[in-house]
């Protein structure tokens, strides 16, 4: 709990921008599940809404959306224990996200490195959407006053404003309304980097697809792209210290330990002195046995686009009802005539 009024809650989001990578999996996904089967209230999200602050082709996100809820299924979440839903079905996000731009200042956005990365060198022409992204994401954390939220290292920063969002608007209302989320960055791979540069991280919105593995990679094309990785020529050292200056080789052990779930010190111990050409087979292999069941699942689910729909729906109502009063009263500390008791 963060702040002792707040009762746990945990919410995250993942944007249909692509298809699932193993960074999604590994810093995010797992998470999810884990969090969902210790027992706290669990809520997580398609965020479509976030996906279209770059260009996304209609059908290609229609189609990733059911994809992301079957990767999340498949995964390990069940929609009768967590609410799995679409973000724009649920209007109260974007309403709350509205207020939280009149809180939020100008400095704080434009400090964000993730706007920076994306917009790239041609920042005029990116979208109103792409800048003001982590307004919203304030607001679908704490349209549910979400205590807790699993993300990957990259959104350190985005839930850092979240806290500065709650923290003010409390200040400006003379409320303790909103609660100051913790951030769950946890695991031995918070961070996935890309396989062909060990600076970036993976993403799936990366045009390399030799970048990442992606959830619905077949058994050959994993074993590929881990042959593929970009290494050095040196062997695996006896200590993590060894690895402090081999982003790749630090990527691959991270990977490995991840998947195997323990830690990299372990993963270090067991392999010390082998070459890649011993320790990417055996990554592949250990990839493969933990990814196959999933994308096997996956496909299976895709095949009863009816049934995902309404695992959304029934997912989107069961959030407005949480969303929805924690709007209405929003709107009346705010000083809206109108707002429900
Ligand atoms: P995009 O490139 O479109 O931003 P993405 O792969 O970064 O896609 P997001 O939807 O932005 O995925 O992020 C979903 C979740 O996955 C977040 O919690 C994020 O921190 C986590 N995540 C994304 N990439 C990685 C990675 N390489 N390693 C660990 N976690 C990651
Ligand atoms: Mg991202």
């Amino acid at each position: 709990m963060s702040d002792g009024t707040h009762t746990p809650r945990v919410f995250s989001g993942i944007q249909p921008s692509g298809g699932l990578t193993l960074g999604n999996y590994l810093g995010a996904i797992k998470r999810f599940v884990d969090m969902q089967d210790s027992g706290i209230e669990t809520i997580y999200c398609m965020v479509d809404l976030h996906a279209i602050t770059v260009w996304q082709d209609p059908d290609k996100l229609r189609h990733a959306t059911r994809e992301l809820c079957a990767g999340f299924i498949a995964s390990g979440l069940d929609p009768e224990k967590s609410i799995l839903f679409n973000q724009s079905q649920v209007a109260e996000h974007t309403q709350l996200a509205w207020i939280f731009n009149c809180v939020a200042r100008m400095g704080w956005m434009k400090r964000m490195t993730q706007f920076k990365d994306k917009a790239g060198k041609n920042a005029e022409n990116a979208s109103l959407g792409l800048f003001g992204y982590p307004a919203l994401m304030a607001a679908d954390i704490l349209v549910y006053h979400a205590t807790h939220v699993p993300v990957g290292e990259d959104q350190k920063q985005h839930l850092e404003l979240t806290r500065d969002i709650a923290i003010k608007f409390n200040n400006d209302f003379g409320v303790d309304f909103f609660p100051v989320t913790e951030p769950v960055i946890e695991g031995a791979a918070t961070r996935v980097m890309s396989l062909r540069d060990g600076s970036k991280k993976m993403s799936k919105s990366d045009p390399s697809d030799m970048s990442r593995i992606n959830l619905t990679d077949d058994a050959d094309t994993i074993a590929r792209k881990i042959r593929k990785a970009k290494t050095d020529p040196d062997p695996l050292p006896d200590s993590l210290e060894g690895l402090k200056d081999r982003p790749e080789a630090r990527n691959l052990v991270n990977i490995y330990a991840a998947l195997a779930d323990t830690t990299p010190e372990a993963v270090i111990a067991d392999h010390a002195g082998q070459q890649f050409g011993t320790f990417k087979p055996s990554l592949a292999d250990l990839a493969v046995a933990k990814m196959a069941p999933i994308t096997g699942e996956m496909e299976r689910l895709m095949k009863d686009k009816g049934e995902i729909d309404r695992v959304l729906k029934d997912g989107a109502d069961r959030a407005r009802a949480i969303a929805a009063p924690i709007l209405q009263k929003t709107y009346q500390i705010v000083g809206m005539v109108g707002a429900k008791r």
